[in-house]
């Protein structure tokens, strides 16, 4: 049965949990009252919708997609699964439109293939400046929100945290925010990230294993391939996003039902020393591959090279295994940023503060994607 919108309004903010979920925490996501698992469900790779409805089965009630996920079958696919499930289910989609009519536009869409009236969080997607931030973009928001097609306004970010963070917070009007955050951005990222749920915004976490980098045999660039897989450390590093109460929930990507089992157990032990001795290990590994987006390098490749974008479109290959994922992102960037090749610089401009091999890693990118 469907959630009609007059009816959402009227209930109440907890939303009754399976059977199944006693071993799922739950977490308040700021002043929106609801009650999320703190571990959520990126849909952003999944392609098989069984781990999404054994999911629903095991008490996760927050999901996230996107306009613009595989060209838009991702919301589908989401969309199609959760149907029977809507009432007991958070949605989350984002558009990247920065005008109004595209804005409406996108959640029309989105609802469409949603198969809903409305939508839980309606996020501003990777609005990474405070430029990005359109007037358009917020009065879109605000028009859903009275229209009853949105219950929160949100905005999702991948760069600029120092900057993008702050002004976020001081519109007033959006409900959660949705930031890269993980263990190998600790120091930039934990005041930005108390900040937000400190103002009583909701606070939920993605990107929290840092790359998912293959780290089971040492890193060769030359003969790097791309393959999907769960380090070690994974559930120590989603242990560490939940380690604090002011992050609310985390959206790993999911791909198969041993990833979902495993963030179950993040959910249900505690963060330990060893976790930190771990991570220590991991962080030395992929340093010089994981970009930790702190937005010291933007703006200084001379030939205008979106560095960390970048990087996070080849992330997306040999972390997550989505070789298609990356290269539609490299493909989005302008024809001149395509055209350039690392491999004709004498050196690079860039030198990371954090060790990531910028040359080698974009040249990879190249490589992969052009
Ligand atoms: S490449 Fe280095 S300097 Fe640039 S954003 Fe990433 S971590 Fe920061
Ligand atoms: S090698 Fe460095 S400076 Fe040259 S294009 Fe690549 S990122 Fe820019």
């Amino acid at each position: 049965m469907e959630v009609s919108r007059r009816s959402f309004l009227a209930a109440p903010a907890v939303l009754a949990a399976p059977a199944a979920s006693q071993k799922v925490e739950f977490r308040t996501l700021g002043r929106t009252g609801i009650k999320v698992s703190s571990v959520g469900f990126g849909c952003m790779v999944t392609s098989d919708p069984s781990v999404i409805e054994r999911a629903v089965d095991m008490g996760i009630n927050l999901f996230d997609t996107a306009r613009v996920y595989t060209s838009g079958n991702n919301e589908r696919m989401v969309g199609n699964v959760l149907k029977p499930h809507r009432q007991k289910v958070f949605i989350s989609s984002k558009t990247k439109a920065p005008d109004k009519a595209t804005a409406m536009k996108d959640l029309e869409t989105t609802l469409r293939e949603l198969q809903t009236d409305h939508i839980d969080i309606w996020y501003l997607h990777a609005k990474d400046t405070p430029e990005q931030i359109t007037a358009e973009a917020l009065e879109a928001q605000a028009i859903a929100k009275k229209e009853g097609k949105i219950r929160f306004a949100g905005l999702s970010l991948h760069n600029g945290h120092a900057e993008v963070i702050p002004a976020a917070i001081k519109l007033g009007s959006i409900d959660v925010i949705l930031t890269t955050y993980n263990f190998a951005m600790a120091a930039t990222m934990e005041p930005l990230v108390k900040s937000i749920a400190d103002a009583g915004i909701g606070v939920v976490a993605m990107k929290v294993m840092a790359g998912s980098m293959k780290l089971d045999r040492s890193y060769d660039f030359d003969r790097a391939k791309a393959a999907m897989q769960r380090p070690g450390a994974a559930l120590a590093a989603l242990k560490w996003s939940l380690r604090v109460p002011y992050v609310h929930t985390a959206i790993p990507s999911i791909k198969d039902t041993d990833q979902l089992e495993e963030n179950l157990r993040a959910m249900r032990e505690p963060y330990r020393p060893d976790d930190s001795k771990v991570l220590a290990a991991h962080l030395e590994k992929i340093s010089p591959l994981y970009c930790r987006m702190c937005g010291t390098c933007k703006g200084v490749c001379p030939q205008g090279l979106p560095v960390s974008d970048m990087l996070r479109y080849l992330t997306y290959s040999e972390g997550y295994g989505e070789y298609a994922l990356g290269r539609e992102n490299f493909q989005l960037m302008p024809a001149e940023a395509q055209a350039v090749r690392c491999g004709d610089c004498s050196g690079c401009a860039i030198q990371c503060p954090n060790g990531v091999q910028v040359k080698n890693r974009l040249m990879r990118a190249q490589e992969l994607f052009a």
